[in-house]
């Protein structure tokens, strides 16, 4: 726990922790506890429908780790649902400030710690100041600084993407991209969440674009993707960067009525992407970009 090479990626990947403060701007922030967040999707409708305020389940999801939402306000949900969330709720007997205070003791030394302008090289993010950096994040840029980060409209983002830019920056030595395209699967230590990859991030792409090529051609120019030069007998390929060097590509099937053939997406990674993020990160990451890219 007060190893620093642990922060931020260990809390998540132990799930020992549930959450941590960083005091910005005077105040105290509460990050959200990721591993929560994606037990309560789990929970969810998934259709992104947004009729909660939120445009994804996973962001509405986060809110409700945090206690931003109640669950109410998702008229969608089942009532088993509900009453899960109920139970794990009552059944969370931990001191969150306990935990915090831990969280915080383990990241704070970690972020304060960074070297701007090295991490700047090797994130390829536009060091503006030497505590500042403008780190493009989902097609978005970002201001960074030790205590905080903030959009483009100068808003702190939720929580959990607050963390996943963090544990991207705080990753040793990421190489460049290797230009190798890999599936989830072969990313090391996916084993076990090969099931959260296909079904919250690669089938919630493909089952909302099923039959609509040009509404995913959209969807993607409208979030940045770029037309990728790929050989094969996919119906669209689109290339996007999470970060200016974290590339992905999606590739997508249309359904074939005729033969009982289901839509699919294949979103591959880079054959380094376990030197930008952790495996839980990565895995948040591609849900909240499937959020985005449906909503
Ligand atoms: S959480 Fe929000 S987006 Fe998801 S189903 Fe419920 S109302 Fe719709």
């Amino acid at each position: 726990m007060s190893n620093i090479r642990h922060s931020s990626a260990w809390l998540i990947r132990a799930g020992s922790v549930n959450a941590l403060h960083l005091t910005a701007r005077g105040k105290s922030v509460k990050f959200i506890p990721m591993k929560k967040a994606v037990e309560i999707y789990k929970l969810l409708p998934k259709t992104n429908c947004g009729r909660c305020g939120t445009a994804s389940c996973f962001g509405f999801a986060a809110k409700l780790a945090t206690r931003q939402v109640t669950a109410d306000e998702c008229p969608l949900m089942t009532d088993d649902a509900r009453e899960a969330l109920r139970e794990e709720d009552g059944g969370r007997h931990d001191s969150p400030g306990t935990v915090y205070e831990q969280a915080l003791q383990s990241l704070k030394p970690k972020v304060a710690a960074l070297d701007f302008a090295r991490v700047a090289q090797s994130s390829g993010a536009i060091l503006r100041r030497p505590d500042c950096l403008e780190l493009t994040f989902l097609n978005e840029p970002h201001t960074v600084t030790r205590d905080c980060i903030l959009d483009s409209a100068g808003r702190e983002p939720l929580p959990f993407l607050s963390i996943l830019i963090y544990n991207h920056l705080c990753m040793p030595d990421p190489p460049a991209p290797s230009g190798e395209w890999i599936t989830f699967s072969s990313v090391p230590a996916s084993h076990a969440k090969d099931k959260a990859w296909a079904g919250h991030v690669e089938e919630v792409i493909a089952k909302h674009f099923a039959g609509n090529v040009d509404g995913l051609r959209k969807a993607c120019e409208k979030f940045g993707g770029r037309l990728a030069d790929i050989k094969g007998s996919h119906d669209a390929a689109y290339e996007f960067r999470f970060f200016p060097r974290y590339p992905v590509l999606l590739l997508f099937y249309d359904a074939v009525q005729d033969e009982n053939f289901p839509a699919q997406v294949k979103l591959l990674l880079d054959r380094n992407v376990d030197r930008y993020l952790d495996i839980e990160s990565i895995v948040v990451l591609g849900e909240e970009f499937a959020g985005r890219l449906t909503g």
